[in-house]
């Protein structure tokens, strides 16, 4: 476990670099704008519900690695989900950033996002890594009502 802080810089290396989830979609039903301030981070999601399933989503905008890499790991999660189950996953990934869980097991379900777990001890990115996820949040909660 001695080499885990470097496999998770690899996988938020990745998923900053690939550019599958920062697209515009031709149909979406849901667009949320989200900004971070403090670093400059903005970006806009845009998600595809069918029946309340996440069909397709994704981002455009511009940040930092740690909040471009963030969006395109909950992209790739919550694609296919339900909405239910997408907000459920929001709030697990937001609970693991707030340290109110860190029992790996329980995180398990968050797939590429638990690389995003040791932000927490640097408060300064941490607003980069929830900014996609709030966002989500915001928007698909927006969607239900
Ligand atoms: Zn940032």
């Amino acid at each position: 476990m001695e080499n885990m802080n470097e496999l998770y810089s690899d996988i938020i290396l990745e998923h900053n670099q690939s550019q599958a989830n920062k697209r515009l979609l031709d149909v979406a039903n849901i667009s949320e704008h989200g900004h971070n301030p403090s670093c400059g981070d903005d970006i806009t999601l845009q998600a595809d519900i069918q029946d309340g399933v996440v069909k397709d989503a994704a981002y455009t905008g511009h940040g930092c690695a740690i909040s471009q890499a963030s969006a395109d790991i909950m992209i790739d999660l919550i694609k296919g989900k339900s909405v239910e189950e997408a907000l459920r996953l929001v709030d697990l990934f937001l609970d693991m950033i707030k340290r109110e869980i860190t029992d790996d097991d329980e995180l398990e379900e968050l797939e590429d996002a638990i690389a995003l777990k040791n932000i927490s001890n640097m408060p300064a990115r941490v607003k980069c890594a929830v900014l996609a996820w709030h966002t989500l949040k915001a928007a698909l909660e927006k969607g239900q009502n």
